[in-house]
């Protein structure tokens, strides 16, 4: 809201200056080239033929610049991209409409010396790889909102409190313009029961310049992964024993069908993942989704 408001305030500016330099011209014009084919109308000695000639142009200049400056908004739509940087692991920044996202930050400051600050932190669960306190201390987040599950604002310490929002599985938030679902992330597999109990972490759906873009955190296949809806950008995690196979999660993606799968999340123990393979049950399911490898590893040789 912030932001189109300072969008439409630079805009009437732009409009308002260009119109202020050409009326100036435009009146001098009329005053020396114009002829008038009726009659003025001169009331106590003021023109107001004229004036109204010089009106009617200005408005018709006024309506000109106000449809370029709607086809200058178009094109910013269509340029409104929406940026991704891997990290590691399951941490990512995204960057769309002068707003910067962190997704699960950790690693430390270090981990984000190249990236703006942090307008919107969203940390999917409790676990190292996706929630590091230190890391929300380190980096400078005094500006950043932060969209945790209840069970990751337990550990946030009150100097915190006043930027976090707490959403569970199944609530909406609407930050900066994005609106975030949160999406139930567990296990299902009776062995890995342990690792992720339903109702404690979320995985994350955000509605951003009319795309949706979901981060699974760490899940298996389940159903309400199956039943998203309309996702443009998927990133859909897989590594054994703390989430599925790439069987169950090509599976879950082949159902779901987002336009894009990034695999991500892919490093387990001791093993990796492997995402040749993933790539290929996606590509032979259906050819329509794209499937989009990142360097999610840049320390590792995979
Ligand atoms: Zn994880």
């Amino acid at each position: 809201m912030i932001l189109s408001l300072k969008y439409l305030i630079n805009r009437v500016w732009f409009i308002y200056a260009q119109v202020f330099i050409l009326d100036f011209s435009i009146i001098k014009f009329v005053k020396k080239t114009i002829q008038y084919p009726v009659k003025p109308l001169i009331l106590k000695g003021i023109d107001y033929s004229r004036k109204m000639k010089e009106k009617i142009v200005t408005i018709l200049l006024f309506m000109f610049f106000m449809l370029s400056a709607e086809n200058i908004n178009g094109q910013d739509e269509s340029s409104n991209t929406i940026k991704i940087t891997p990290i590691e692991h399951a941490t990512a920044v995204l960057e769309w409409n002068n707003i910067t996202i962190y997704i699960d930050p950790v690693g430390g400051k270090k981990a984000f010396e190249n990236q703006k600050l942090p307008d919107l932190i969203l940390i999917t669960d409790i676990h190292g790889d996706h929630f590091s306190l230190e890391t929300l201390q380190e980096l400078d987040t005094k500006k950043a909102k932060i969209i945790v599950p209840q069970a990751v604002a337990d550990k946030i310490p009150d100097e915190f409190t006043p930027q976090i929002d707490v959403l569970n599985n199944g609530d909406t938030k609407e930050r900066y313009e994005i609106q975030v679902e949160a999406i139930p992330m567990y296990n299902l597999r009776n062995e890995a029961l342990k690792f992720h109990k339903k109702g404690r972490g979320n995985g994350y759906v955000l509605n951003m310049g009319g795309k949706r873009l979901y981060f699974s955190g760490d899940t298996e296949d389940i159903p309400e992964m199956r039943a998203l809806q309309n996702i443009d950008k998927a990133f859909v995690c897989m590594n054994l024993p703390y989430t599925m196979t790439v069987k169950s999660a090509a599976d879950a993606v082949l159902e779901f069908e987002p336009k894009e799968i990034y695999p991500y999340h892919y490093r387990g123990r001791p093993n990796v993942s492997d995402v040749t393979k993933f790539k290929a049950l996606i590509n032979d399911g259906n050819s329509n989704i794209k499937v989009i490898q990142l360097d999610w590893y840049p320390q590792d040789d995979f």
